[in-house]
């Protein structure tokens, strides 16, 4: 295809509004999972506040039912001991008052274990009491964070509208047939679809260039690409004596 000095310095400009672009799409992107990230946290937090919480409920409830263990031995031991005097035989009089001393015995030992429950419920009101406060910090850090993000977001899309109009009006310079080459390149993943060539080699893939082909990039011509990786080849030292 025929091919002017222009239009390859046309190809070039758009490529270096491309490249601007693309940073700033790059900035934008980062943006989503940097807050996605920051939820997480956050979640994170809430996470073990919650298991914090759940964990004194659950103490409360086993100290609750010890404490219905021990009145029903308590009651117990109150009942045999009204049963006491009712008795006839000495042995069953003797029966009696070790079974209420067994009950006795048996509230005293879960009133240990409510004593260890609510040692263990103390210690989870401390730990839910710091659990809930990091959370509280967490959520005022990533709302600050949170907003500073989307504020860098939508600066970075603003001027990602600058530089489109910017890419447009370059774009608008290159003929129909350098960028359907240029956009095909680029469609494959290399956004550096114009390279120089250097000291004889590919810009871009380092490969080295025949001299055949070095000349066919100097007489501007045609577009020339590399063998190797398939990139638009330019010289330079060419463009700007052209642009000069
Ligand atoms: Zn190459």
């Amino acid at each position: 295809m025929a091919l002017t000095k222009e239009a390859l310095q046309a190809l070039v400009a758009l490529q270096s509004k491309d490249k601007h672009l693309d940073s700033i799409q790059k900035e934008i992107d980062a943006v989503p999972p940097r807050i996605a990230a920051l939820k997480a946290d956050l979640e994170g937090e809430k996470r073990h506040m919650d298991a914090a919480k759940a964990k004194i409920v659950e103490l409360e409830k086993k100290k609750k039912s010890k404490e219905l263990d021990v009145a029903a031995k308590e009651e117990a031991a109150r009942k045999h001991a009204a049963q006491l005097n009712d008795l006839k035989s000495n042995d069953a009089y003797k029966a009696m008052q070790a079974e209420i001393e067994a009950e006795k015995a048996a509230a005293g030992a879960i009133e240990t274990e409510i004593l260890q429950f609510m040692e263990e419920i103390d210690k989870a009101r401390a730990e839910e009491k710091a659990a809930t406060a990091e959370f509280k910090k967490t959520e005022e850090f990533s709302k600050k964070d949170l907003e500073r993000l989307e504020a860098e977001q939508s600066h970075a899309k603003g001027r990602f509208e600058t530089a489109k109009v910017e890419r447009d009006a370059a774009a608008a310079a290159v003929g129909a047939a350098e960028m359907k080459v240029y956009n095909h390149i680029r469609g494959r993943g290399k956004p550096d679809a114009v390279v120089p060539v250097v000291a004889g080699h590919c810009g871009s893939c380092q490969i080295n260039l025949t001299p055949g082909l070095i000349l066919e990039v100097a007489k501007l011509k045609s577009l020339v690409t590399c063998e190797s990786c398939q990139r638009i080849l330019y010289k330079p030292e060419l463009l700007a004596a052209a642009a000069a």
